[in-house]
């Protein structure tokens, strides 16, 4: 079974990444914080199992590393990013002045540039990406542990009335509705399954 908790080569760096000065968004109350998975959910990406037979049936040799998801690589071409089942619902929430916008991902710090070449690459021409921060793991820790502490940073940092969360996991999902009621139960957790979900 992959996940992404077990991968490979994680550089295990502490800092945040905080893009709101770069993004030109403005926020000047949350009414609702807004948070994106990144892979299946604002992106289509590859997983393990399709993107290696498409690697070698475009480069003609196997995928020649040990993991997946801590693999810059796995965002490059020969590999293909296009947009995934919540990119619409960004679009349609980034210019809203009542929210903050989040990208949270199980992606590692070292892959922040990458990630976010995608994300304005999906973006299109004007490659003005519209979230407040952009949120990658530290160190090598359970994905949905790292998600939920982020999850209780951002609602005592932003005073959110309600949470939206849009994620392909259907363990995570699960795991974000039990940690609302369990947590923050005077907050609204609408959490949306998406898509093709994906169980690993
Ligand atoms: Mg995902």
């Amino acid at each position: 079974m992959m996940r992404f908790d077990d991968d490979d080569d994680d550089d295990g760096r502490k800092t945040n990444t905080n893009t709101n000065n770069k993004s030109g968004c403005s926020t000047s109350s949350c009414a609702e914080l807004l948070v994106y998975d990144f892979d299946g959910t604002l992106a289509n990406t590859p997983t393990p199992r399709e993107g290696k037979i498409m690697y070698e049936n475009k480069i003609g040799q196997a995928w020649p590393h040990v993991g997946w998801w801590g693999r810059q690589e796995s965002l490059e071409p020969p590999l293909e990013v296009g947009p995934g089942p919540a990119w619409a619902s960004y679009v349609e929430n980034r210019t809203r002045t009542d929210c903050v916008r989040i990208m949270m991902t199980g992606r590692v710090e070292k892959l922040s540039r990458r990630v976010t070449e995608c994300l304005r690459m999906l973006e299109g021409t004007t490659e003005t990406l519209c979230f407040h921060e952009l949120v990658f793991k530290k160190g090598n820790g359970d994905t949905l542990e790292y998600k939920c502490e982020e999850l209780r940073r951002m609602v005592r940092a932003y005073g959110p009335k309600k949470v939206r969360i849009w994620e392909d996991r259907v363990k995570h999902a699960e795991g974000f509705r039990e940690f609302g009621k369990r947590e923050f139960a005077e907050i609204v957790f609408e959490v949306t399954l998406v898509e093709p979900s994906n169980d690993y």
